[in-house]
């Protein structure tokens, strides 16, 4: 009995030592195929996307793979000098359990709310870097976004399709053609205010005023911070222009330049407490307080 229960043991050891090392190789192995995934990925806004919606995914997986190998190798643990089995070795591999859970479960929280702030920065990098056209070869400019691109064109009036999209027009100033890219608002995290992470994203948006013949003008934008639940408002105007429309835009100088990235306004209200209302753009802003109208505060 005695003998058998040694020679389990032994062989428990091994596989836990060979195993917890193999699944911590095949995660970092994993780890950095991320990066090679990435990189054959040949078109700017391709890359984007797939960073906005799978790095963290797949971080994630990688610190559940290392986990599991780590609680492999919390079953290693006084191996060498115990030989009889007990209730030692189910302690140990509740241990085991208990320390892959926890490597996992932090990982996640990290890669779940501080970690956001660091790719938005990397996203930002693929949004804004200069396109090319593949035709000419030329470099492609980025249109200023004084009137909020929030639509682009005129066949898309049903309000769903209005919510959270983001356009982007570049265009090749000596070929006139463009290139529109579109970004989807629910999967862009946006800097909280008030803890700071890159963890606000749209909860829900409202048509909150209409031209003549019913299209939607102005759309207000809810985030909330996954966070610390923090909330905030934005309006946008939805343009009504149409891609083709574009190519007739001369292309000028950015007015409100990128590195605006918000307008703050704080209104101190009392007994109401304080309201805060962010613009995208300084003309934003300026016409939020021209029809400001404090009775109307909820
Ligand atoms: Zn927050």
């Amino acid at each position: 009995m005695n003998s058998s229960s040694s020679g389990f043991l032994e062989i428990w050891s091994s596989i836990m030592t060979f195993g917890g090392i193999a699944i911590i190789a095949a995660g970092i192995l994993y780890y950095f195929l991320y990066f090679f995934r990435v990189s054959i990925i040949p078109d700017f806004k391709s890359k984007y996307d797939f960073i906005n919606t799978s790095e963290i995914v797949w971080f994630k997986r990688v610190f559940l793979i290392i986990a599991v190998g780590i609680g492999f190798l919390i079953n290693t643990y006084a191996s060498k000098t115990i030989d009889q089995m007990g209730a030692w070795f189910f302690v140990r591999f509740f241990f085991g359990i208990a320390g892959a859970t926890i490597i996992a479960y932090v990982a996640a929280l990290i890669l779940d709310n501080w970690y956001p702030t660091k790719i938005n920065s990397k996203l930002r990098k693929w949004r804004y870097m200069p396109r090319i056209n593949a035709k000419t070869g030329n470099k492609m400019k980025l249109l200023s976004e004084d009137e909020e691109d929030v639509h682009l064109d005129a066949g898309m009036i049903a309000e769903e399709n209005v919510f959270s999209i983001d356009y982007d027009v570049w265009i090749d100033e000596s070929s006139k053609e463009i290139k529109i890219e579109k970004y989807s608002g629910h999967l862009i995290a946006l800097r909280c205010n008030n803890c700071g992470f890159f963890t606000m994203k749209v909860v829900k948006e409202e048509i909150v005023e209409k031209y003549e013949d019913g299209s939607p003008k102005e759309l207000l934008k809810n985030y909330q911070c996954s966070y610390c639940k923090n909330k905030r408002a934005t309006q946008f105007t939805i343009s009504t222009r149409e891609a083709e429309d574009y190519k007739n835009v001369k292309p000028k100088s950015t007015k409100s330049p990128r590195s605006i990235e918000l307008v703050k306004i704080e209104i101190a209200a009392g007994h109401k407490g304080n309201k805060f209302y962010e613009f995208q753009s300084i003309e934003d802003a300026q016409r939020f307080l021209e029809e400001f109208d404090f009775d109307k505060l909820s």
